[in-house]
């Protein structure tokens, strides 16, 4: 077992309640099944993170997703900190038995524990940084959990873990893989970044035909080689001579692709993926 894996199942000893945060673009290839494993017994929310960059209709789809599979599911958009503040109410709801279970115990007001998990760049950091606020403070340690960590209050019902757990994506399936690579959660500097772009031009004619000719006042062309010239043509990305800088025109895309320019966009639809919950509980 990894040293990473290990402190996370040390971490979420500490805790009732496991946030997961997702991208919300790619809401199955950012989760790493895993979780389900390390975080039995605990309540579960996940969170559609980066919703303001994703396909609404699919957002929805997503959350029904979710919901039928038992699990407690909100869009938000961490940067900005919308719809963050409904999520102490889904807390709530998510750890309803345990808060019952301490209430018929004589115990009231201990606030629930939570940690954030995600696989890099879901936006964990950004997350705790915007649902703590200004407000929060730091409890420090305290005596009968482990030494070291931090806790940050952010009010009497709800303390959070300040360090996040990091998943490690799952590399296995090479469709995740590049999915992981579209949204940025793989390093760049490992992946071709050409061929990547040719990836999501195929995929985005598929899904989303009109993205790439409209951001680019271009006409829409079945090769994506061709395509990401065209890219390279309307916006000037030339290499010595007159060559056309493809690699140029595949960071463009990417780019473009990842802060929403080519509009919200939802590369894994629900409808597309989806097993009934009956079959994805037999996996
Ligand atoms: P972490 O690796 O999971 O901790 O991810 P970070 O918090 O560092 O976020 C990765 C990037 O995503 C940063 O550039 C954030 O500004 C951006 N980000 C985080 N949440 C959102 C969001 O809801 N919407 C958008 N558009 N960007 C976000």
């Amino acid at each position: 077992m990894t040293k990473a894996r290990r402190m996370m199942q040390e971490d979420i000893k500490l805790v009732d309640l496991i946030i997961e945060l997702v991208d919300a673009r790619v809401p199955l290839a950012s989760r790493n099944p895993d979780i389900d494993q390390l975080g039995r017994g605990k309540s579960r929310i996940v969170l559609l993170n980066k919703a303001d960059l994703a396909d609404s209709t699919c957002s929805r789809q997503w959350k029904e997703y979710f919901q039928a599979r038992g699990i407690h599911v909100m869009e938000i958009n961490a940067r900005t900190g919308g719809g963050m503040k409904a999520i102490h109410g889904l807390v709530q709801k998510a750890c309803g038995e345990k808060i019952a279970r301490d209430r018929k115990r004589g115990i009231v007001n201990r606030p629930v524990r939570a940690m954030v998990v995600g696989i890099p760049n879901v936006g964990k950091s950004t997350f705790i940084n915007s649902f703590a606020g200004k407000a929060c403070t730091k409890t420090g340690n305290r005596p009968g959990v482990t030494k070291g960590k931090q806790w940050i209050r952010l009010d009497r019902s709800l303390e959070l873990l300040d360090t996040p757990g990091i998943l490690w994506p799952k590399f296995e399936d090479p469709r995740t893989g590049m999915l992981l690579a579209f949204i940025g959660s793989i390093n760049d500097e490992i992946i071709n970044m050409e061929e990547l772009a040719c990836d999501l031009l195929r995929l985005l004619g598929e899904l989303y035909p009109a993205s790439v000719p409209e951001r680019y006042g271009i006409p829409w062309e079945e090769d994506p080689a061709r395509m990401l010239g065209e890219i390279a043509r309307s916006r000037g990305c030339l290499a010595k001579g007159e060559d056309l800088d493809l690699e140029r025109a595949a960071g463009i895309l990417t780019d473009d692709f990842r802060s929403g320019r080519l509009g919200r966009i939802t590369l894994e639809q629900p409808l597309l993926e989806q097993a009934p919950p009956e079959q994805e509980e037999k996996r």
